[in-house]
């Protein structure tokens, strides 16, 4: 074992109270084992990802929960690393006291990202929310509507934009926040997905109050201080395909038991040993082309991270999300050929396999949607990889009070 490995599990030895309580996590935080990958002035202990793996193994062989939450399996904790990059990156020391401190450990156990709009995705600089200053210039005053927000009904807190400036063209009026979602003026209302499922929700602000002291980065940056989280979202989402669903869960804080290498691409080879089609040429051969699509984007992963030591969204983790979508498609389409006529199935409870091949393939819209489109993402590797023009750009340099712009409707038809 690693020096890093015994430092912690000697830290550990010395500090675990037996009990998972605020004082504990507090400890963990100051200890800068909470996220060691990060700076010293950010909580962590400056380690790389791979010190910080050890770290967690440490904590997870001695069955301790709440270390290393920096590489804990991002499905689980990215509503820590999307506004933490925009904290450690804009945040001021107050502010990353006061907010970030209660997300790493997790008094604040949940976060949403208010972005998208009924009219403001793909192009989200286009955003109507509004956020205004009080008169005594304590608070913001929050009116509009946000939609697709994850977790909504169970956040704490929320990442927001909203336009603080009509005046200036579109991507200039834009501020961050970090706004508490249990209050009058925020309405959660679900919307029912294709799976079945309600994750995500149309959300409506109606005069809703944020500190202004909860503004990062400063009024108008919004958008800049929004690309440190994207960038998070982008290299998280791109490195999903790495953890398989049995890793996940494997050990107390999540660190994955295996090595990629036997991770969903296992899933395919049980999926074809089922179907009695392991000795089918073509089929081995679909299985090969996936896992080799997994094996390179793990190395794009690594480059990204690499990147990570500077602020804003790389280019890098835009190829890996994108590479991701050809995975989990890919995967999905296999596995549903593989079922034959039981794929025509969505019963959890009569056919648990192909119920779940199902929704996995419906879920795998999830990463080719959710922060940012596939298409969105060839756009950023054309025009800031390759070097290619740029689309035409009608609104650039309008103040965005003048730009043609979307009426907003609810989906629910609540409002
Ligand atoms: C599972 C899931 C979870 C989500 N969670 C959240 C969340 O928590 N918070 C949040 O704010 N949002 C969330 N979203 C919303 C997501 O970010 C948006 O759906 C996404 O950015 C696309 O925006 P849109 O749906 O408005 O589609 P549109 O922008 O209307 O796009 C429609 C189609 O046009 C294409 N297109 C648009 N512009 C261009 C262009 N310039 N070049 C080429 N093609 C283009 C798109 O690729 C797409 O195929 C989530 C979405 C999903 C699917």
């Amino acid at each position: 074992m690693s020096s890093i490995y015994n430092e912690a599990a000697e830290w550990i030895t010395d500090n675990w109270t037996g009990t998972d309580d605020l004082a504990w996590r507090n400890r963990i935080v100051d200890a800068g084992y909470g996220v060691p990958s990060w700076a010293p002035e950010n909580f962590g202990r400056g380690y790389t990802r791979d010190q910080a793996r050890e770290v967690l193994r440490a904590f997870d062989d001695a069955r301790v929960p709440g270390g290393a939450r920096d590489v804990a399996p991002f499905s689980e904790v990215s509503w820590l690393l999307l506004p933490g990059a925009a904290l450690t990156d804009y945040g001021t020391a107050e502010q990353k006291e006061r907010l970030l401190r209660p997300m790493i450990t997790r008094e604040w156990d949940l976060g949403c990202l208010l972005y998208s709009e009924p009219g403001a995705g793909s192009d989200l600089a286009s955003i109507q929310t509004t956020a205004e200053l009080s008169g005594d210039g304590e608070n913001y005053i929050l009116n509009g509507q946000k939609v697709w927000t994850t977790n909504g009904h169970r956040a704490t807190f929320a990442i927001l934009i909203a336009r603080t400036n009509w005046d200036v063209p579109k991507h200039a009026g834009i501020s961050l926040f970090i706004v508490p979602m249990q209050q009058d003026g925020v309405e959660v209302v679900p919307i029912r997905q294709m799976t079945g499922d309600s994750e995500f929700n149309e959300v409506f602000l109606t005069d809703a109050v944020v500190p202004a002291a909860n503004l990062i980065g400063g009024e108008g940056n919004g958008w800049k201080v929004l690309q440190s989280a994207l960038g998070a979202e982008r290299r998280g989402m791109g490195e999903m395909a790495q953890v398989g669903r049995d890793t996940v869960e494997s050990g107390e804080n999540g660190s994955p038991a295996s090595s990629p290498l036997f991770t969903r691409s296992d899933d395919l080879v049980e999926a074809a040993r089922a179907a009695d089609r392991l000795d089918d040429p073509v089929i081995v051969d679909e299985i090969m082309k996936i896992h080799t699509w997994r094996l390179t984007n793990d190395w794009t992963q690594a480059r990204a991270k690499m990147e990570n030591r500077s602020r804003g969204a790389s280019p890098l983790a835009s190829l890996g999300k994108l590479a991701n979508s050809r995975i989990l498609h890919g995967a999905s389409d296999l596995e549903y050929r593989l079922l034959g006529t039981r794929g025509l199935q969505y019963d959890k409870e009569g056919d648990p396999d192909a119920y779940r091949t199902s929704y996995d393939m419906m879920m795998g819209f999830f990463n080719s949607v959710g922060g940012g489109t596939d298409q969105i993402q060839r756009n950023i590797i054309s025009e800031r990889v390759l070097g290619l023009p740029r689309g035409a750009q009608p609104d650039k340099g309008v103040p965005f009070r003048d730009v043609r712009k979307a009426v907003n409707r609810s989906l629910s038809g609540e409002k």
